[in-house]
């Protein structure tokens, strides 16, 4: 069996903790390999090596490491294909899609290519007599990020990029169930003329997570992941006194109006809610018509389309909408809640727990589910389900629909559809969401703009990628500098009135 490694000081390296952790090949159901998890000492070793890699690329002018950046896209070009499959043959998702999750990392990098104006500062020529100020951006030193599953490409590309463009050294710790495109990309980012030891992958799980919260040389942390984790990493990560900014998990309402093009909604919801299994934190689980007519309207035009899903391993390449659950225990998990569903009285319009498969039997393969009827008290309204299940809340009006929405713990994204322009722009003036889609059902910014969410979605001062990321990843010193003919007067006593 394949055993994975680290990535350290350029090259990959063999785990020393003797503790490891299966992969699998979801369509199969079979591990294809073991990833180390690093002990305190492994993850406090990369940190050294990485502080003492940094001062130099800190140094290093921001042009020349835009020219990194820029080598390492036409890497991942090169390499799109390989780096496709890995993720698939890893998370499950159909082949377009593991491009989607390389290109929309692909294209932070390429925002990234503009550190050098990003991280020009500010300057005031004269703002008191002979007096300029000025006011640079300086990178933090060593800062880490540690990632989730769903996107094993996209999302260390959404810190790496900017950390590393910003003249840090960056510790990943990706998803324990995904690792190895991260280590891919830590190769390429190597073969891009990256120094060796500013990059490091270090594969493990809570041990690995609590050596980067307690070790005293990592100034900020990065995190995407599920709220639970989210809320523990920024409270621990906070009262160690770095800079944190944690993304957590979802609820994502779509409002479909009486007037909506009924279908281009329900088209919008099967992409949004079953495309990559539903395990994206931007997928839409709850769609909430308005109007008793509008919903079964809605469940009309939705039920032959959600039957009509094919779902299969990626090795099908585009015949497939979408593919099996990241492990088995997710599988049970997904299974277990929409029996709850069941059980709590919402009607189970399309049901996908019998799905099966010739020749992929124990494969972690689960069928769209829909639901009608739910309520807000009903777990699977509660919980983020992250599988392919949609439920359907109905609402009597704009204002109760639009209430669901608002009241939901969680705040990463939403979308409404309508035609009409008042509506819409009522829903994005008032919504207490971070992500808002009018007649776009997955409104995940592009990389120049920043990616976040409110509420239990997202903790701490600033969003991912965009212009957040260059304030997130580096610390602002400001000079006030004078050239006097020279200072004759003597000590000063009070603040200085710049006049
Ligand atoms: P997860 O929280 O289980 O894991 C995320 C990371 O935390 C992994 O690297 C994991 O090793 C680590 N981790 C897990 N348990 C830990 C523990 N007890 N202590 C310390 N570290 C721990 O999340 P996941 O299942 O990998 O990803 C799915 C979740 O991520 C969903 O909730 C989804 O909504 C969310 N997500 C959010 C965004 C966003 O931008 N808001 C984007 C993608 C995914």
């Amino acid at each position: 069996m394949e055993e994975l490694s680290h990535f350290i000081n350029g090259q990959r390296v063999a785990g020393t903790s003797g503790r490891f952790a299966d992969v699998y090949n979801p369509a199969l159901g079979e591990v294809q390999s073991k990833v180390p998890l690093a002990s305190k000492a492994e993850l406090d070793a990369a940190v050294a090596a990485a502080a003492e890699a940094q001062p130099a690329w800190g140094a290093t002018n921001p042009q020349r490491r835009a020219r990194v950046m820029m080598e390492f896209v036409r890497l991942l070009n090169r390499d799109m294909d390989k780096l496709a499959e890995a993720l698939s043959a890893e998370h499950g998702k159909t082949l377009p899609d593991a491009k989607g999750d390389v290109q929309r990392g692909l294209e932070v990098i390429e925002f990234c290519i503009g550190a050098p104006h990003l991280l020009k500062g500010e300057f005031t020529d004269g703002a008191g007599p002979g007096i300029d100020m000025y006011s640079m951006r300086q990178p933090l030193g060593v800062v880490a990020g540690i990632t989730p599953f769903n996107f094993p490409a996209m999302i260390p590309m959404w810190k790496m990029g900017p950390a590393l463009a910003c003249g840090n050294a960056f510790i990943l710790k990706p998803s324990e169930r995904d690792p190895s495109v991260p280590l891919m990309l830590a190769e390429l980012m190597q073969e891009a003329g990256l120094p060796d030891g500013v990059l490091q992958v270090v594969n493990g799980d809570k041990e690995a997570v609590d050596a980067i919260l307690d070790n005293p040389t990592i100034q900020a942390i990065g995190f995407v992941g599920s709220t639970p984790i989210a809320e523990y990493i920024y409270g621990r990560g906070c009262s160690n006194g770095k800079r944190v900014q944690c993304f957590g998990g979802a609820k994502n309402h779509m409002i479909v109006m009486p007037d909506a093009d009924m279908d281009q909604a329900a088209d919008a919801l099967v992409g949004a809610g079953y495309g990559a299994a539903g395990e994206r934190c931007m997928a839409i689980s709850v769609a909430v018509p308005v109007g008793d007519e509008t919903a079964d309207r809605l469940i009309e035009k939705l039920v032959p389309r959600v039957e009509k899903l094919k779902v299969g391993p990626y090795t099908a390449g585009a015949d497939v909408d979408y593919g099996p659950l990241v492990t088995g225990a997710a599988k049970e998990r997904v299974l277990g809640l929409i029996g709850s569903g069941v059980e709590q009285g919402a009607d189970l319009v399309v049901d996908g727990r019998d799905f099966a498969l010739q020749g992929y039997e124990s494969g972690f393969f689960l069928g769209p589910s829909l639901f009608d009827k739910v309520t807000t008290d009903m777990e699977i309204y509660r919980q983020e389900i992250f599988g392919p299940v949609l439920s359907t809340v109905r609402a009597k009006s704009y204002d109760e629909a639009l209430g669901y929405a608002m009241d939901n713990e969680y705040g990463n994204g939403t979308a409404i559809f309508t035609r009409d322009g008042d509506t819409a722009r009522d829903f994005a003036s008032r919504i207490n969401i971070g992500m808002i889609g009018i007649n776009v059902p997955i409104p995940v910014p592009l990389a120049y703009h920043t990616f976040g969410g409110w509420k239990k979605s997202g903790f701490g001062d600033l969003n991912q990628h965009g212009p957040d990321a260059f304030r997130f990843y580096t610390r602002t010193k400001t000079v006030t500098s004078r050239w006097p003919s020279g200072l004759k007067e003597g000590g000063e006593f009070h603040f200085k009135q710049m006049d």
